[in-house]
């Protein structure tokens, strides 16, 4: 709002000074350019109003809980007083107060993080918040605070843009109304990419929740948006996305085969670093052209 306002001043100061002067319209046009405060998105579904926002938060819940308390029964649910929970639960508190921003629901969720001990290079984030990662994303990819960050800010991303309610409201119309119920208690939500055996194995009934390549383009960008609001750098998602493609060549992850297109991914986030990088770089009081460069912990070519 402040910026609003002085930009407000500061049209209304070219008009006193400038008005006739042939600069004028160039230096508005100029000014109006920078106006758009970070990603922009279209209006959230109106589809979704086939599923209750209750109804699908609280099945996600149920299944969020029976898997934690199955990990737990195994011994893979690593402990609060562990370091990467801690890490990821101080990473998400930073970014979770930016989260009504895209949904003005998100500041009632209740939200948790959790993390699940096993080689899978994978994470999500449930409807209503419910974030699970598991170790093999972290230790495989050696993610970075500001990694973790774009992967956690993808994750929410799906929850917070209603990606799955508005997958089943599709379905939903489709099968019409009266399977509602059934259906929505029997599908797991938000998780993924889709599921892996391991998640399978979990007891779960799933229901093949595929993200759409638009899903996954707006999930990567608000996803870096909601990042850089916090206080990370948005340049991680290139880098996390780069050190994915290494990893592959080594031995397939799961991940992109339900996120495929790694090339044209990282060109769109270059694409839209014009609009993240005053984002990120107010969120650490500097300016754009201040920013060191992107450090990684790993040498990429
Ligand atoms: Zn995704």
């Amino acid at each position: 709002m402040r910026k609003l306002k002085h930009l407000a001043a500061c049209v209304s100061m070219f008009a006193v000074l400038g008005a006739g002067h042939a600069g004028m319209a160039a230096a508005q046009d100029s000014r109006n350019a920078t106006v758009q405060d970070g990603i922009a998105v279209r209006p959230l579904s109106r589809l979704t109003k086939y599923v209750p926002a209750e109804t699908i938060n609280e099945a996600a819940a149920q299944q969020y809980t029976q898997m934690m308390s199955q990990a737990q029964q195994r011994g893979v649910l690593l402990p609060p007083s562990h370091p990467e929970v801690q890490r990821l639960r101080a990473i998400a508190k930073r970014i979770i107060p930016h989260a009504s921003r895209w949904n003005k629901d998100a500041s009632q969720w209740q939200w948790q993080v959790n993390v699940i001990d096993s080689k899978d290079v994978n994470a999500f984030c449930m409807p209503g918040g419910r974030i699970g990662f598991f170790t093999g994303i972290l230790t495989s990819l050696k993610l970075t605070d500001d990694e973790v960050a774009a992967v956690m800010g993808h994750e929410i991303s799906h929850a917070l843009r209603e990606h799955s309610r508005e997958k089943m409201a599709k379905q939903t119309v489709t099968n019409g109304l009266a399977r509602l119920g059934g259906f929505a208690a029997s599908a797991i939500f938000g998780v993924d990419p889709s599921f892996s055996d391991m998640l399978a194995s979990y007891g779960a009934q799933l229901y093949g929740l595929k993200f759409s390549r638009d899903d996954e383009r707006e999930a990567d960008l608000v996803g870096l948006d909601i990042a850089a609001r916090a206080g990370y750098d948005p340049r991680a998602g290139v880098v996390l996305w780069r050190k994915m493609a290494a990893l592959n060549k080594r031995a397939p992850i799961e991940l992109l085969s339900t996120h495929p297109g790694g090339e044209s991914r990282i060109a769109d986030m270059n694409a839209h670093m014009n609009l993240l990088l005053p984002v990120y770089a107010r969120a650490k009081g500097t300016t754009v052209a201040r920013l060191p460069a992107y450090q990684t912990n790993v040498a990429l070519r």
